[in-house]
């Protein structure tokens, strides 16, 4: 359904999940418990994988957590949970991988920053790491951080910059030295024996228009797929929309083969959050669909009533309670589009746009409410009973209109 070709990359196995241009685009998240506490991260990682994360990646960041990585996939396979876990390893991955083995083939991914991997031994500890992977024939992604970028690198590149009789800007020499020490570290990698298409390549910053530049120089550099996402891109609203104007301009020129949004949650908030909006920010630019989309206006003087408003949330949940199932029977459903509009303004406007529309009285209207399927005025509505009517018609439409697959019982 994309618009946007995507950027022609390798393809790479993450236990069974392929990133890569030629397959759609993959979601991931990043657990925030203590990995050690196999208990609490087994909870949050399905809680993951119930929003829609394809691949979780949790930090392996002491011998407590290596031990626990083993003990997290049973519990996980045990529940009926096969989803790819990928370990985050910073300063000490050199040592667990080698000392948790059974980390090591638990794991269907090792990130690697190589801002992170020391300083004095730096190559030398990339290597152990680059040959557990070989090892276990496990992918890795070379994921690097502009809060961790190798000083050493930043300091070389400054000053041959500082050298040069037309000197760069510092912030374009560290976005160089950024896309730099991503792919020199891949080439590394490759001369210590990893295939090509057992890399993928981020390069992450915090900062909107940088962050873009970084990728677009990185995607015209190589053929790895590339790990998309903004890095601590904040709390609430301002972290969903930096990521949204971060990525959106990306996704659109095809550079992207999978996406992480890194959400500050609020204090006990939901985690799964980052995972809602990056199906949302996907399912906005039409590159996959997961639930249908509910088009609503924002309201205006027209409209005095909350109707529209409150039959937009009804009706917004009623699809998402329902999804479970009809994601099962009803193939195809994801991608059914429905408009709760406030008046006639834009309403049957709109609402022949969408699969269903429903386009409420305004002030001063007659007490009716015009419904649209595919297009055609199918019915009117009105009365009390509008709102429980308007889900039936859903209801119908879905049966009606996508193939029913017959349960075995
Ligand atoms: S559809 Fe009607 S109520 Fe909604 S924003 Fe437009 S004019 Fe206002």
């Amino acid at each position: 359904m994309s618009h946007w070709p995507r950027r022609k990359t390798f393809s790479v196995d993450v236990g069974g999940v392929t990133i890569g241009s030629e397959y759609p685009l993959v979601i991931q998240s990043m657990t925030d418990t203590d990995t050690g506490d196999v208990e609490s991260t087994v909870e949050q990682i399905k809680r993951l994988v119930d929003a829609g994360s394809e691949i979780v990646r949790i930090t392996v960041n002491n011998d407590e957590a290596a031990k626990s990585v083993s003990s997290i996939k049973i519990r996980l396979i045990d529940d009926g949970v096969s989803v790819p876990l990928v370990g985050d390893f910073h300063y000490n991955g050199h040592l667990l991988l080698k000392q948790y083995p059974e980390c090591a083939t638990a794991l269907a991914k090792y990130r690697i920053n190589p801002g992170n991997v020391g300083s004095k031994h730096r190559d030398a500890n990339f290597q152990k790491i680059i040959e557990v992977a070989i090892h276990n024939d496990t992918p890795v992604r070379i994921g690097v951080n502009w809060g961790s970028l190798d000083q050493r690198l930043l300091a070389e590149a400054m000053d041959i910059n500082a050298g040069k009789s037309l000197p760069k800007s510092s912030d374009q020499v560290v976005i160089d030295t950024i896309v730099e020490s991503a792919l020199r570290s891949a080439e590394l990698a490759e001369e210590i024996g990893l295939a090509h298409d057992m890399i993928i390549l981020s390069a992450k910053v915090s900062a909107v228009p940088e962050l873009i530049q970084v990728y677009q120089r990185l995607a015209s550099k190589c053929e790895y797929p590339l790990h998309l996402g903004l890095t601590e891109a904040g709390l609430g609203l301002k972290g969903v929309v930096s990521t949204s104007t971060a990525v959106a301009p990306l996704l659109i020129q095809g550079i992207g083969d999978t996406l992480r949004v890194s959400l500050t949650p609020q204090p006990n908030g939901n985690r799964a959050e980052e995972v809602l909006v990056a199906k949302q920010v996907l399912q906005s630019l039409q590159i996959r669909s997961f639930e249908p989309q509910v088009t609503s206006c924002p309201g205006c003087g027209r409209t005095s009533s909350t109707l529209f408003q409150e039959m937009t949330l009804e009706i917004q949940d009623y699809i998402r309670r329902n999804m479970p199932v009809w994601s099962k029977n009803y193939p195809g459903v994801e991608e059914m589009t429905v408009a709760v509009m406030g008046c006639v303004v834009n309403g049957p406007g709109e609402s022949k746009h969408a699969n269903l529309g429903i386009s409420l009285p305004g002030n001063a209207e007659d007490p009716k409410a015009p419904v649209y399927v595919d297009g055609q005025h199918h019915t009117t509505l009105s009365g009390e009973g509008l709102v429980k009517e308007f889900k039936g018609i859903i209801e119908d439409y879905v049966a009606d209109n996508f193939k029913k697959i017959e349960q075995n019982v």
